[in-house]
């Protein structure tokens, strides 16, 4: 399949990682954050991690819309679900997220409530004309590469002065995240994370380009090689990346030329401009609340926007809503790993997930469930026997 199998080619794996064993410096520990959650994907899904030499680690980051989204949003939306004419509709990964007190839009479904999983924006739209005597709430969630098909559904349903639409919008935004884990990496929980690079999310820069995060490399020094989500994708990355730390050089590099410009797809981001601005804070569950890293309608669209339109809550996150004994946070901040977490493969599993991180196919807990889980038993039971 062109575009898919010539970046699955097991020839090329087997070479790539001879040329990251033979690049590495044995007496250098390469720690490299994938930013992504795809990335966290096929690590695992290829085995990626088993390929590399020890010495080069990979730390999982904050990449997966579902894992960052705060229990308070949620809560916002089964608020909304009290009212009696609601329509809501998501994605399928959200349906199991817990809110606070571990309630879903699942449980809050199965309980009589009219929440709808589609596959797209244009789905949401098509039950709002079908239903014009009900409130359809579209819950938008997604960094930069969901956005445009957003606030192109609502452009469209101001051109068809459709009345009953409107966006519960938490698209949230790469490079202000980026920021956060770089300015408060040390200082949470007195932890030391050293990173030594980045690689860069691949479908998010198809549409905002290369060029934003230059600020990395200038002001913090750590590398970003931009990566696709293929094995090869992520293999040759991190040989770029080992070759950047090597040099001692650190700029933004793009591996992914095959889909990425430095400037990215102009059109989709002035048309997400002309419908949303960026919002002065927002929370991110793990990171806390980072300025201006998501966006919200503008005023001409409140008429879309399910937070004006409802005048919906925004305080009703209980301190301490998600289980005690998750370590989601620290997973999303880079600091732990899902085996750290007493809760892993034991109570919490993507059949019953006490966290975001094991909830979406692309959470870092639900990866090493699906691909890493017997062998990280294995590992323990050695330790533990030894
Ligand atoms: S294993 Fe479950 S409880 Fe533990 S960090 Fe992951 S999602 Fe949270």
């Amino acid at each position: 399949m062109k575009y898919i199998d010539e970046f699955r080619q097991r020839e090329l794996a087997v070479k790539l990682a001879a040329a990251v064993k033979n690049t590495a410096n044995p007496d250098i520990t390469y720690r490299l954050m994938e930013f992504c959650g795809g990335h966290t994907h096929a690590i695992f899904r290829y085995g990626i991690q088993d390929l590399m030499p020890e010495n080069v680690e990979f730390v999982h980051g904050p990449g997966c819309p579902v894992c960052v989204l705060p229990a308070q949003r949620l809560d916002m939306a089964l608020t909304l679900l009290e009212r009696e004419n609601i329509i809501l509709c998501c994605y399928g990964d959200l349906l199991r997220v817990p809110a606070s007190n571990r309630k879903s839009l699942l449980q809050a479904k199965a309980q009589g409530s009219d929440v709808r999983m589609v596959y797209s924006t244009q789905d949401a739209l098509n039950i709002a004309r079908k239903h014009p005597d009900r409130e359809v709430v579209f819950f938008a969630i997604g960094f930069e590469t969901t956005t445009p098909p957003t606030a192109i559904a609502i452009l469209q349903a101001q051109q068809q002065h459709l009345k009953n639409f409107s966006v519960f919008c938490n698209h949230v935004l790469t490079p202000a995240a980026l920021t956060a884990l770089l300015t408060t990496q040390d200082q949470v929980n007195n932890s030391s994370l050293k990173l030594d690079g980045f690689l860069g999310p691949s479908h998010v820069s198809s549409i905002i380009g290369s060029r934003p995060y230059e600020f990395v490399p200038k002001y913090y020094y750590k590398p970003v090689v931009i990566a696709g989500f293929e094995p090869l994708d992520v293999m040759q990355a991190t040989l770029m990346l080992i070759q950047q730390i090597n040099q001692g050089r650190c700029k933004v590099e793009n591996q992914y030329t095959r889909v990425v410009t430095p400037s990215g797809n102009i059109k989709a981001q002035q048309i997400t401009a002309r419908v949303m601005q960026v919002r002065d804070s927002f929370e991110w569950r793990g990171l806390g609340f980072i300025p201006q890293s998501a966006l919200q309608l503008r005023d001409e669209f409140a008429a879309f926007d399910s937070e004006q339109r409802f005048a919906m809550p925004s305080d009703t996150a209980e301190p301490n809503a998600e289980h005690k004994a998750c370590a989601c946070p620290d997973i999303l901040r880079g600091l732990k790993k899902p085996t750290d977490c007493r809760l892993f493969g034991k109570v919490c599993s993507p059949e019953n997930p006490m966290g975001s991180c094991m909830v979406s196919s692309e959470g870092a807990c639900a990866a090493y469930y699906s691909y890493g889980r017997f062998r990280s038993s294995q590992n323990t039971s050695k330790e533990q026997v030894a």
